[in-house]
């Protein structure tokens, strides 16, 4: 007899990025495929200072099962950190701490997605987003989305049309488009939700990781400007892309009964987020490292995007175009075809790996009707030489 497994198995395939990331053990590869920070950005001493403290201070909080919703000391960093950012009035106890952000997008697939449920993702999204709701069923509608983030009137239509249970959203430095939701955009998406009383998730782990001048706000700090859209919206954050993604800590702050239900689902599944991991993050915000971390790598980013957009435009002139990204880790670019050049994503990643450079072609990042001329490139973990080297060898691949 073979194994029977869940039918909802039957929605998900493996990644096909999953198969790309085996040929990058290929020796000499310059890897712009990854969705990773930089190891050499984390702030080892930093942490192990925190890590010190909070078992000095609190052995039997750091080593102990904890509360699901989470530690309470944590909380109360999350939410002044928050306030920073302009969401003021978000209590401690208005936030659950997940076991990285991801665990929250779990979370939401499990209490708010029946099999057939219609959700909204921009077209691209974050592609483990798309898999964990297709595991609980989710019936995905794509909206499109352009150098300003979603388009708006378009996400209206398919609102009135699908009549979704969620839209879920990147509005800043999206994975994979890079894009930035505009100020004017975020206040009428807010309005959507009123308006149509539906839930918009907001995921946002690259918000702090702007270059230049900050993003707008979130659309977490923006609900007080829109009456009645703080019941329409949750917002998930994460410390894994600013400080260690090792630490799987992450949040959600969320409707009080949405929240209720989620900790009930966290409880099931693993109990609460790693007290030690979470001691360890409330230690290192308390000591006042965040700041000056941030700056770090923001100008380390910052300068990298730089060096890769600059090295785009000189070797593959007209043949490329992209929108040079305000923050994140990614340049989302798409093949012209200009001069008869290729303009297929995967066939030129197949020939990148052969002249020894990877990146992620668009395609698998669609829930629907995937462009297939776009790539994702990432900048954060290659030093400026490097990018310099491996967008030659990409235009080399480009012919
Ligand atoms: N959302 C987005 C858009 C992401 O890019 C990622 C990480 N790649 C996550 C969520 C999950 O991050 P984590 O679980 O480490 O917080």
């Amino acid at each position: 007899m073979p194994l029977t497994f869940a039918q909802r198995l039957d929605n998900v395939e493996t990644s096909a990025i999953r198969e790309l990331f085996k040929l990058l053990g290929k020796p000499g590869i310059i890897s712009f495929a990854g969705g990773f920070p930089d190891s050499a950005m984390f702030d080892v001493q930093g942490i192990s200072a925190a890590v010190n403290t909070a078992l000095q201070t609190e052995p039997g909080a750091a080593l102990q099962y904890g509360a699901t919703e989470g530690f309470q000391p944590l909380r109360e960093q999350l939410s002044a950190f928050m306030a920073q950012k302009g969401a003021k009035d978000v209590a401690p106890d208005q936030l659950i701490v997940t076991t990285g952000s991801q665990q929250a997008l779990d979370l939401l697939g499990k209490t708010l997605v029946d099999p057939g449920s219609k959700a909204i993702v921009e077209g691209p999204t974050f592609l483990a987003t798309i898999q964990c709701f297709r595991l609980y069923g989710a019936d995905l509608v794509s909206a499109p989305v352009d150098g300003d983030g979603v388009q708006v009137d378009k996400l209206e239509q398919l609102i009135v049309e699908h009549r979704p249970r969620f839209i879920y959203l990147i509005p800043t430095f999206g994975n994979p488009s890079g894009a930035m939701l505009s100020l004017e955009r975020r206040k009428r998406v807010l309005e959507l939700a009123v308006k149509y009383q539906t839930l918009i998730i907001e995921d946002d782990p690259y918000g702090d990781l702007y270059f230049d001048a900050p993003p707008p706000p979130s659309l977490l700090a923006l609900t007080a400007e829109v009456p009645g859209s703080r019941d329409w919206l949750v917002h998930c954050g994460s410390l894994s892309k600013v400080l260690s993604p090792g630490l799987r800590v992450g949040w959600m702050v969320a409707p009080a009964a949405l929240l209720a239900k989620a900790t009930m689902c966290k409880q099931f599944s693993d109990a609460h987020t790693s007290t030690f991991a979470q001691a360890t993050a409330a230690q290192y915000l308390a000591d006042g490292h965040m700041p000056a971390t941030l700056a770090r790598v923001r100008q380390v980013y910052g300068q990298r995007a730089r060096t890769m957009t600059d090295a785009l435009r000189s070797e593959l002139g007209d043949a490329i175009d992209f929108v040079a990204p305000q923050g994140g880790l990614f340049v989302w670019a798409r093949l012209t075809g200009a001069g008869g050049k290729l303009k297929d994503g995967a066939e030129l990643a197949k020939r990148a790996i052969e002249q020894g450079v990877a990146f992620v072609p668009g395609a698998p990042f669609y829930c629907a009707n995937p462009d297939l001329s776009t790539l994702r490139l990432s900048f954060a973990t290659v030093g400026d030489d490097k990018i310099r080297e491996g967008i030659g060898r990409l235009a080399r691949a480009l012919g």
